[in-house]
């Protein structure tokens, strides 16, 4: 069995307790790299040299991280742990690409604040992982250079747009990984690959170093293998960061006192819209059985609707590509990534973006500008705006009365590599259930429930702004009830 194969709290111990040494622990890492990811495909960049020599170093340091620990510290918690990194997070001296070829040549300046934060707790990185192309889409498949295979069946895809991080930490590839959610991003492809996938609520995780995408949705968060790790990672990445102007100035709470497993009085919502036409017959059988699971647990379910909830997409594809269209403004040629050379300076713009973007960044940028455009804007983007907030106000509403939203994370388990790339809306369609919180906000957090025809199914539980205790406390009670669950079979 891999050295990898257990919590990260349980690492800790051996590490500290000199059972085992960090340089063992990355190299059992990139073993299991070497040994899977010729299948699965889950790094554009594997940082091996880099992390052999730093977890040596940290093998010198393991007394130091004993000492603090043994006062109750718990800030090491990440000390030789191997994590992955998405390609649109900065990691100094090493390439960020955002799977675009348009950065094809680009090497980080510095590091995203939330990979300085885990740098500080002395994780050990060993890779950049694989994605949509700045990070639109569902499916991994539209990386500028190549499709991430899903661990559980390669011929499937992982989900996306976070498709390289879900993929490692399904194969036991490391013990965590960095992902960004804009419209689902980390937690389809936690549901699809059987891992947990946590989206914070906006503004809890510094997006300083973030290569934007869509900066009023963009949130940064952990996929695990376990609730209790991604306490962990969100521990150490969560706070105020005055680089980031719409980061919160909220205290973080201890995120692993809240796993008490007692949920007794807790009032789940589960709203009508999320379980209606479309939702998977297979998906929805194991959601059903999650209920039952934590109402034996002593929490109480009670029916709601969200009604506006379909018109969460119509403004999520206005609001996302406006955005877009203006923050991809910067890859002109002149300041970042590959240049194509013309006679002139427009012709140069020209070329270098109409070469360097795929399809779907183009069309991203195309929409966007339509929709800012004037003449159109209090059609489009202004409508869009102010649907958001009718969105935000349904979810303010059943909090009022409920401690968390339950819902299916995706209406499928994950589909065949090509089923949906040559329809654009049924790819869309796919995100139904986790855009509408990052139009409020919200966070979310996808656990493992089950699987429908051998594939992993996705728990959601939504939560309040700023309550990550509740979501983490309700999802550890629900992991711990259910049982383990089987591995990816690789
Ligand atoms: N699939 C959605 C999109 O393509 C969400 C992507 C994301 O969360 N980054 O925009």
């Amino acid at each position: 069995m891999s050295l990898l194969n257990a919590s990260i709290r349980e690492l800790h111990t051996k590490i500290i307790s000199k059972e085992i040494k960090p340089s063992e622990l990355a190299a059992a890492s990139l073993e299991r790299i070497q040994a899977t990811d010729g299948k699965i495909k889950a790094f554009l960049h594997i940082a091996a040299e880099e992390a052999m020599e730093r977890a040596k170093a940290l093998d010198e340091q393991v007394h130091d991280i004993r000492q603090r620990s043994a006062t109750g510290d718990l800030s090491h918690l990440l000390f030789g742990i191997p994590g992955a990194i998405k390609d649109n997070l900065n990691t100094k001296g090493l390439p960020t690409t955002a799977a675009s070829k348009i950065l094809a040549n680009y090497t980080s300046a510095y590091d995203a604040t939330a990979v300085d934060r885990l740098n500080k707790e002395n994780y050990v990185l060993v890779g950049k992982t694989n994605m949509d192309e700045f990070a639109m889409g569902s499916s991994g498949e539209n990386s500028g250079y190549f499709p991430t295979h899903n661990p559980w069946d390669l011929e499937r895809v992982p989900g996306g747009s976070s498709s390289g991080s879900a993929a490692a930490v399904s194969a036991g590839q490391v013990l965590f990984a960095l992902g960004s959610d804009t419209g689902g991003s980390i937690r389809q492809p936690a549901a699809y690959t059987g891992v947990v996938g946590l989206k914070p609520t906006y503004g809890l995780v510094s997006r300083f170093g973030l290569i934007s995408y869509a900066s009023s949705l963009d949130q940064i968060g952990p996929f695990t293998q376990t609730v209790e790790d991604a306490a962990v990672v969100l521990q150490a990445i969560a706070g105020h960061d005055p680089h980031d102007s719409t980061s919160a100035n909220v205290a973080v709470p201890r995120y692993l006192d809240a796993l008490t497993g007692d949920i007794k009085g807790l009032r789940i919502a589960l709203p009508s819209e999320y379980f209606e036409e479309g939702l998977d017959p297979a998906v929805r059988a194991e959601v059903e059985k999650a209920i039952r699971v934590l109402e034996s647990l002593g929490a109480t379910v009670g029916q709601v609707s969200l009604p506006h909830t379909k018109y969460a997409l119509a403004a999520y594809y206005l609001i996302a590509p406006a955005e877009a269209s203006s923050n991809l403004a910067r890859f002109d040629g002149v300041r970042y990534g590959v240049r194509t050379e013309a006679d002139t300076l427009v012709e140069m713009y020209k070329q270098t973006r109409a070469q360097g973007f795929g399809e779907e960044v183009k069309r991203r940028i195309m929409l966007g500008t339509y929709a800012l455009s004037s003449g159109y804007y209090d059609a489009y983007y202004l409508r869009a705006q102010k649907t958001r907030t009718l969105i935000k106000q349904d979810f303010d509403h059943v909090f009022a009365s409920y401690d968390v939203i339950l819902s299916p994370t995706a209406p499928t388990t994950a589909f065949k590599i090509g089923a949906k790339v040559e329809d654009p809306v049924t790819m869309y369609l796919n995100d139904i259930y986790t855009i509408p919180v990052n139009l409020a906000g919200i966070p979310a957090i996808s656990v493992p429930c089950g699987l429908a025809d051998g594939l992993p199914v996705g728990l959601q539980l939504i939560g309040k702004a700023f309550d990550e205790t509740t979501l983490l406390r309700v999802a550890h009670a629900y992991e711990t009830a259910r049982g383990a669950m089987p591995r990816a079979m690789l």
